[in-house]
């Protein structure tokens, strides 16, 4: 029976670029769908830019640009990103957009017509200056339990309390540094608690993961809350109908985008709108999920529907956090690799492989280790998978003019092959990606030892033996077909490339055990090369460069997956911009790679250690440079760095300091200097 499906990823929030928390939530998500449109089911993958909210008004502020401009431009990188990273979205929208403007309206009004939007004059921290009213995270001050400077206005990050920003002692706002005043404002709630009932019937139906189920327990128990759905001008998003000056706060708007994105696909498909999101609605609908927005997911979001009187999510799908090296990924460390990034020095399928052999159906962090990464996927799509093809393609080109034989050699071995299909066909289903990819590599370890045990190479060198080698090879380019097959849902591009080599049109799953005999193949273009730690080298040095920039802009650490984690927080005050300079000024600066030969203390100065920087050519420099509260001395010997090599000498009291080491400094007093990438030589002119 072919099933009807609507599958979402969460929607990236469109202030920023992608970062692979990203990537792994929608390669997830992707190789899913692939597998269910393999299976022959009418399954549709949905996705948008979550585009509302605060930190984007702010940040287009920043730009001195309109926020529509902003987030056409971050729509675009996400768009790029993701293509390159082969999702296959069948649409990826904008929550900016008509439709959901619509159907925000829509929903809002059939919840107030049932009596579930009630309204509420509640205080609220104002900036004075800005004008505005400062969601938590805007609000910084001292701890009110331990007195810890400098935290934010809903949890204090040394002793973990958590509190309102009223408590906060000598708060302030991190926008304007004015102390914020309390003001009224009245704000309008979706009354969650009149829905418990019917979102627990629908929670026992299977609908998550038991861990998910066990927190959501938690926030029973603890009892529902009405949630407050809206915000005070100025904000960017809908403006409430009947409501001037007060707009949908971004999680409102944001899971409706789903629907959003469905009604721009029905414009270039015809799709009833009932048959998919009316309440007796049959159709699959599959929100994949990081596992921090479960309460989103799955409190406020089938409760609204409900309320809305609409279809229900028939599951929620949460995964783990992503860490790098086992550690969580973090912007101030430099351990927080965009996707772009990967892009510029990795294949994208070798990091789609890699996950989807480390996902499972749970809710476990998820680590990418870039030492196993490399071995894993040099091992197993290298050496194991395309090795096949390679082993044989030869053999079939040069001896027997392109063609296979006219029959197999050794049909067990496909048998063998096929049989697998149903348990792999099973784990794709069950989002046990990584139990697939072991049995996949454990087939590809006996079709290898196959090839090993009839030797084609040893064959084709005896007059009798000569002319089998053609089953033999034809078996071996049987069961790459077999096994790209099973991996296309992974390696769509490979697959591809497969299918051209092997003159078919497609890998089909329903081809299976239809034998590819008597025909006519291409020639053989390498499908993969091996992952070098050269490669991966770069990506961390491109990866900590990168952290410099980003350290003034934003501090601490984002959330390592789940796009709309950052929905509310992130964007920060950057210094201002510098006036303008041309292209000669610059040039002025001479800019050279330099070694730290030596480093060590000052005697009596507080902030300054003393350097001395090889340039190159036998010259070397000594400078003074106040970085002594970030680094030790004997950390920074043997680095490269960056300095200025023809700022004018400069008499200190400790003595001559001819030239400067180039550092980012963070708001907060931290100090980042800056590092060539991996190979610059000193005396190396930046340009
Ligand atoms: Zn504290």
């Amino acid at each position: 029976m072919t099933r009807r499906i609507l599958v979402t990823s969460a929607l990236p929030y469109a202030n920023g670029p992608l970062h692979l928390g990203h990537i792994i939530e929608t390669i997830q998500t992707d190789v899913w769908v692939r597998a269910q449109k393999m299976f022959g089911h009418d399954c549709r993958y949905l996705c948008a830019d979550d585009a509302h909210g605060t930190p984007i008004m702010l940040k287009a502020q920043q730009e001195g640009i309109t926020p529509e401009a902003l987030i056409a431009r971050i729509s675009a990188s996400h768009q790029a990103d993701f293509a390159e990273f082969q999702i296959g979205f069948d649409v990826f929208h904008s929550t900016h957009s008509e439709e959901n403007r619509r159907m925000s309206s829509d929903i809002f009004q059939r919840l107030e017509a049932r009596g579930l939007i009630t309204r509420k004059t509640i205080k609220q921290a104002y900036d004075p200056e800005k004008n505005m009213f400062l969601p938590d995270r805007f609000i910084k001050g001292e701890c009110p339990k331990c007195g810890a400077a400098d935290q934010y206005g809903d949890n204090c990050e040394q002793c973990g309390a958590t509190y309102s920003p009223t408590d906060l002692k000598n708060p302030r706002s991190v926008l304007s540094g004015a102390t914020p005043v309390e003001r009224d404002s009245e704000h309008f709630f979706f009354d969650l608690p009149q829905m418990e009932t019917q979102v627990k019937q629908w929670l026992s139906e299977d609908r998550v993961q038991p861990a998910i189920r066990a927190k959501l327990q938690e926030w029973f128990d603890s009892g529902l809350q009405p949630w407050d759905i809206s915000r005070d001008a100025p904000y960017f998003g809908f403006e409430i109908p009947g409501a001037p000056g007060k707009f949908f706060y971004v999680w409102l708007d944001a899971p409706i985008g789903y629907i959003g994105a469905f009604l721009k696909l029905a414009e270039t498909i015809d799709l009833d709108f009932d048959t998919y999101w009316g309440e007796q609605s049959e159709t699959e609908l599959i929100h994949f999920i990081g596992k921090d927005i479960a309460y989103f997911h799955t409190l406020f979001w089938p409760a609204m529907l409900m309320g809305a009187g609409l279809r229900t999510p028939t599951a929620v799908y949460a995964h783990g956090f992503l860490t790098l090296n086992g550690e969580k990924m973090s912007k101030s460390r430099g351990t927080f690799i965009q996707a772009r990034t990967f892009l510029n020095h990795l294949d994208p399928q070798a990091l789609r492989y890699y996950f989807a052999a480390k996902l499972s159906s749970g809710i476990d962090d998820i680590d990418l280790s870039l030492d196993d990464f490399r071995l894993r996927v040099n091992s197993d799509l290298v050496g194991k998978v395309v090795n096949i093809a390679s082993r044989c393609a030869g053999f079939i080109h040069k001896q027997f003019d392109s063609q296979l034989a006219s029959e197999l050699a050794d049909p067990s071995l496909q048998e063998y092959l096929v049989a697998a299909s149903v348990s792999i066909r099973q784990r794709y289903e069950r989002r046990e990606t990584g139990q697939a990819m072991r049995e996949i590599m454990a087939l590809a370890d006996f079709v290898n030892q196959y090839i090993d045990e009839k030797k084609p190479w040893v064959m084709a060198k005896s007059p009798e033996t000569q002319s089998a080698v053609q089953g033999v090879c034809t078996d071996g380019l049987n069961a790459f077909r077999i096994l790209l097959t099973y991996l296309s849902p992974v390696l769509p591009t490979m697959s591809a490339q497969a299918a051209h080599f092997l003159n078919l049109p497609a890998l089909d799953w329903s081809e299976l055990d239809t034998p590819l005999i008597g025909r006519t193949i291409n020639a053989y273009e390498p499908l993969m090369t091996r992952v070098e730690q050269q490669a991966t080298d770069a990506l961390l040095a491109e990866t900590k460069l990168e952290a410099l920039a980003l350290a003034e802009a934003t501090k601490g650490d984002g959330a390592a997956s789940s796009p709309q984690a950052d929905a509310e927080p992130e964007a920060q005050p950057i210094d201002p911009i510098a006036p303008e300079i041309t292209i000669d000024q610059f040039a002025a600066i001479d800019l050279r790679v330099a070694r730290i030969a030596q480093a060590e203390h000052v005697e009596g100065a507080a902030k300054l250690l003393r350097l001395e920087l090889d340039i190159g050519g036998g010259v070397m420099r000594q400078v003074f440079a106040g970085i002594k509260s970030a680094y030790k001395p004997e950390d920074l010997v043997g680095r490269h760095t960056v300095m200025v090599a023809n700022l004018k000498p400069r008499q200190m009291k400790f003595g001559l300091s001819e030239g400067m080491v180039l550092a980012a400094g963070g708001g907060n007093g931290e100090l980042f200097i800056l590092s060539p990438d991996v190979g610059a030589t000193p005396g190396m002119r930046i340009k």
